[in-house]
């Protein structure tokens, strides 16, 4: 069944979190809350237009952990302005946007969600990146 795989792939991420950890030489450096759900998130990232790893530190619900570790492994070694088109398709995915299967294993977080509450569970390192980016 579709949803228990679901359910699987954002485990996966939320015990095995990838691009967990500050990064020092971050030029970028976003913090977010999420009042509703008490999650929070920190998004590390690198300027300019080469290539960049992203990462996150944070605590909070499955869905807002699990999503930022995805957003890690989605965004990492992308340009600044590739990471800001994939995280505007994602965010407009989450909220209402038809499921756009070329976002891979991301998905998962829109079969996950009923409940309009917890979407920015989802999209909340997502935002604090595009936040990050956008300032420049
Ligand atoms: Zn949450």
């Amino acid at each position: 069944m579709m949803e228990e795989l679901y359910r699987e792939i954002l485990l996966d991420h939320f015990e095995h979190p990838r691009g967990r950890g500050e990064m020092s030489d971050a030029e970028i450096v976003e913090h977010l809350l999420n009042p509703l759900c008490g999650d929070e998130v920190t998004v590390f990232a690198k300027n300019g237009d080469s290539p960049s790893e992203v990462a996150f530190t944070g605590r909070g619900c499955t869905i807002s952990q699990a999503s930022a570790s995805m957003m890690s492994e989605r965004l990492s070694g992308m340009s600044r302005s590739e990471q800001l088109e994939e995280i505007s398709r994602f965010i407009g995915m989450m909220r209402g946007g038809e499921e756009d299967e070329s976002l891979g294993e991301l998905v998962a977080l829109k079969h996950i969600i009923s409940a309009p509450n917890r979407i920015r569970c989802a999209t909340l390192a997502w935002e604090a990146l595009q936040k990050g980016l956008e300032k420049e």
